[in-house]
């Protein structure tokens, strides 16, 4: 392998073939990709910022059919621990986000059959009538699948609905490793294939909407097949340009179906910085150091990272699976700055909205993660009774009277 070669070629903005980036992830010394990746993040982020959104990460459902086997997060339908956050529930915490500088929601969730299309639709409307210039940065490609299915509506349809509602952009969620081998084996081809996944970006991207990329690596994939991931993304980014930022993340196995080990701090390390090699026409690499820690999530500013991503005011579905990393505003910024860069708040198209949020306004330090719900709290939204369910189950829950008041 002639590192110098590559050196010359990657600095030149050159593209890497799947081989190439093959041999460079197995064989290149650590040190050596994180030179490489941070090369490319300072030509294509020469200020020397790193950014970072407040949002919170709302998940409305924990009911799902899809029983993804690498997923601790799911309740099946009828099961006492399911839940869906009713709309004065979710408008509270946009309200707690709001006043910690938030401007958006990453609203995802289960695919619960008894929450029809209507659902979401009046759940957006409401958000946007309540709070109109509060961004819905919502529905990962499965779940706009699983609503494509369940209202019989073609996926291209759903989105231009759920746009009319109030959806701003699409998180890349779901995606795990797009090779189909892999998704097989991991229970999550039916709620999308690869090329499903693919798909619903590229109708999203055709109607104006931006939307990220992910990845979640080890499990059971082979180096070849996470690299075969990037370059479909990658394939994709050339036809559309409509990913804004790409974030991958180790599997997180406690509580699992599937079980196993967590992928190491070095692997995460190497892939991200390969991720920056070989996606060359992504802007934006996300720190996910709500699955890798602080710590890990501040070294991956030196290879290739160069945003934080989110605060995280709440979360549950890497908790479920025994990660519980947490840092408010005031940590984030340590980080980066600490790592010798300029921290700045960002909107989901990387848009610069300011300094630190906590330097200009009196906030509280949060000093724990928020849940969707307290524990035990199994009330059913008054407004659910207003759309039919599919599953007995919910037949069932729907025929008894709401435990929550009508909003
Ligand atoms: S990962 Fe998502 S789709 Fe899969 S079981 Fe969990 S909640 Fe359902």
């Amino acid at each position: 392998m002639n590192l110098s070669e590559f050196e010359q070629r990657i600095a030149g903005g050159g593209r890497l073939t799947a081989d190439e980036a093959l041999e460079l992830y197995r064989n290149a010394p650590t040190y050596w990709l994180g030179r490489m990746a941070d090369g490319v993040r300072r030509r294509k982020h020469p200020d020397n910022t790193v950014t970072y959104i407040i949002d919170r990460n709302v998940n409305y459902t924990n009911v799902c059919v899809a029983r993804c086997n690498f997923c601790a997060f799911y309740r099946e339908v009828g099961h006492s621990e399911g839940y869906v956050l009713g709309f004065d529930e979710i408008s509270r915490k946009i309200e707690e986000t709001r006043a910690l500088g938030g401007i958006q929601l990453l609203l995802q969730g289960g695919h619960n059959p008894d929450l029809p299309i209507a659902w979401y639709e009046d759940l957006f409307r409401t958000v946007k009538q309540r709070f109109p210039d509060f961004k819905l940065h919502a529905l990962s490609p499965p779940e706009v699948i699983h609503l494509s299915r369940t209202s019989k509506l073609a996926v291209p349809e759903v989105i231009a609905r759920l746009i009319a509602a109030g959806l701003d952009s699409i998180p890349g969620g779901g995606a795990e490793i797009l090779v189909d081998r892999v998704r097989k084996q991991l229970n999550c081809y039916t709620k999308a294939s690869a090329d499903e996944w693919l798909d619903v970006m590229r109708h999203a991207h055709r109607a104006g909407l931006r939307t990220t990329a992910t990845m979640m690596y080890g499990t059971v994939e082979t180096d070849e097949e996470r690299l075969e991931h990037m370059l479909r993304l990658r394939d994709l980014q050339d036809e559309t340009g409509g990913f804004t930022a790409f974030i991958t993340w180790s599997y997180q196995p406690e509580h699992t179906e599937r079980g196993g080990r967590e992928a190491t701090g070095i692997e995460y390390l190497r892939t991200l910085a390969i991720a920056r090699l070989v996606l060359d026409n992504f802007d934006n690499l996300q720190a996910s150091w709500v699955t890798q820690g602080g710590k890990v999530g501040q070294l991956s500013l030196a290879f290739g990272a160069n945003d934080m991503g989110s605060v995280m005011i709440e979360e549950n579905v890497v908790r479920a699976a025994g990660a519980a990393y947490f840092m408010d505003d005031v940590e984030i910024v340590r980080n980066v700055e600490d790592a010798g860069y300029v921290a700045k708040r960002r909107n989901m198209h990387y848009d610069i909205l300011g300094d630190p949020f906590f330097r200009s306004h009196d906030v509280e330090r949060m000093l724990e993660l928020s849940t969707a719900r307290e524990a035990g709290d199994t009330s059913v939204p008054a407004e659910l009774m207003n759309y039919p369910a599919r599953s007995a189950a919910g037949k069932k829950q729907r025929s008894q009277p709401p435990t929550s008041p009508v909003s």
